[in-house]
């Protein structure tokens, strides 16, 4: 069974797992509590807290796909990325990438001002070059790649070496691409983070994230930390998240022809300055990624060389819903410097804030002559609206 290919096994679960009956599908255990048949003899499951079996089934999937030892869900990806950071003591340093989901900027200057980390923020290409060294006190180092949403790429083989040389280690968020285009455990990370109310869920109708990790004893500590402070995916959760496992190949597959299409229709339109998508041949991340991934995805942006200009475009889609996330079936658009990176602290804005005419748009499965046709008509009325491209 664990030499099947991977689209196999998300499909062909095995249900010998967690009971005596053998169901087709992943069942859903509600139960809060699990009966002991004996009062000195420990059960598999007491508490769902600490460990519930639909929750456990979700798991050992994903611990197959990322290629781990051991895969905790959480309430959400922010809650994973914290209980991560529970992991380091006062005054410990973290290293984290400049270009980063807004909400992961916020959480390490809270990270730093309740819990005493040592945060700085740094271009993880300079580190792997050489030009930035890792403090000694460094004990993570947190990047992705490609960034969300200005798509830099970095060498993740080479940064883990960096990384481990200096005795630290290397998490690594990869929910733009998820683990079925990139699994960073398989290049060196040590840990692989997932917001699986992206891609891994898929139908925008959960939250819930992920800590993949390559040593048990590390995944222990995680689940003990989780265990006491409760912040574990919910059964019902876990369940529809393991549904939306089966169709994860599919989805990004189809995704992913959608978004070529529409990043060489936007590479080629007049009144576009610049696309941002590791998929095509001319980003300068291309080759790399290539050599990293399955897959460049189905997230990507542009810019128009002016903000109001991309707030007109925005309001001129009609397929396109705008929505801050991405990863669902549906095809959705953002302004990441006024919508999900608005929560990077001021201080920070200048240097990490993402340019304010970037558009970001999260492919999804509609046609993608459609998808084209809305870009194009809402691109000429921008123009019209706004006046053109200077
Ligand atoms: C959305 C996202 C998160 C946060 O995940 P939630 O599930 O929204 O808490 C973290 N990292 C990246 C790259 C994301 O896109």
């Amino acid at each position: 069974m664990s030499s099947w290919n991977p689209a196999t096994r998300l499909v062909a679960r095995d249900t010998r797992r967690h009971g005596q009956e053998r169901p087709c599908a992943p069942p859903l255990h509600l139960s809060a509590t699990f009966v002991q048949e004996d009062p000195l003899e420990p059960a598999a499951f007491d508490y769902t807290r600490t460990d519930n079996p639909t929750r456990a089934w979700l798991e050992e999937d994903l611990a197959a796909l990322e290629g781990a030892a051991r895969t905790l869900a959480f309430t959400s990806g922010m809650a994973a990325l914290a209980t991560l950071l529970r992991t380091l003591r006062p005054g410990q340093r973290v290293v984290a990438g400049a270009d980063l989901y807004g909400g992961s900027f916020r959480l390490l200057a809270q990270a730093a001002r309740v819990q005493g980390l040592v945060v700085q923020h740094v271009d993880p290409a300079a580190i792997v070059a050489g030009t930035v060294e890792l403090p000694a006190d460094t004990r993570l180092v947190w990047v992705e790649s490609p960034t969300n949403p200005l798509q830099e790429v970095v060498d993740l083989r080479a940064l883990a070496r960096v990384v481990h040389r200096g005795g630290a280690r290397l998490a690594v968020d990869g929910t733009l691409c998820s683990p079925w285009l990139l699994r960073p455990l398989e290049l060196g990370a040590d840990v692989s983070v997932q917001s699986a109310t992206k891609h891994l869920g898929g139908h925008a109708d959960l939250m819930a994230g992920t800590l993949s990790v390559r040593d048990e004893e590390f995944g222990h500590e995680l689940f003990a930390l989780r265990n006491a402070e409760g912040n574990g995916l919910a059964p019902f959760d876990a369940w529809l998240l393991s549904r939306g496992l089966s169709t994860l190949g599919v989805r990004l597959e189809r995704a992913q022809v959608g978004a070529r299409a529409v990043a060489h229709f936007l590479a080629g339109h007049p009144a576009v300055t610049r696309v941002r998508y590791v998929g095509l041949a001319d980003h300068p991340g291309h080759a790399l990624h290539a050599s990293q991934a399955d897959g460049p995805g189905c997230v990507l942006s542009f810019e128009t060389g002016d903000g109001e200009r991309s707030r007109a475009l925005v309001r001129a889609l009609e397929l396109f819903s705008c929505t801050v996330s991405f990863g669902s079936v549906r095809s959705t658009v953002s302004l990441p410097c006024s919508m999900s990176h608005a929560s990077i602290p001021a201080a920070a804005r200048a240097r990490h804030a993402p340019p304010a005419d970037l558009v970001r748009l999260s492919i999804g499965l509609e046609d993608p002559r459609d998808l084209v046709q809305d870009l194009d008509q809402a691109l000429a009325r921008s123009v019209l609206s706004v006046g053109g491209a200077s």
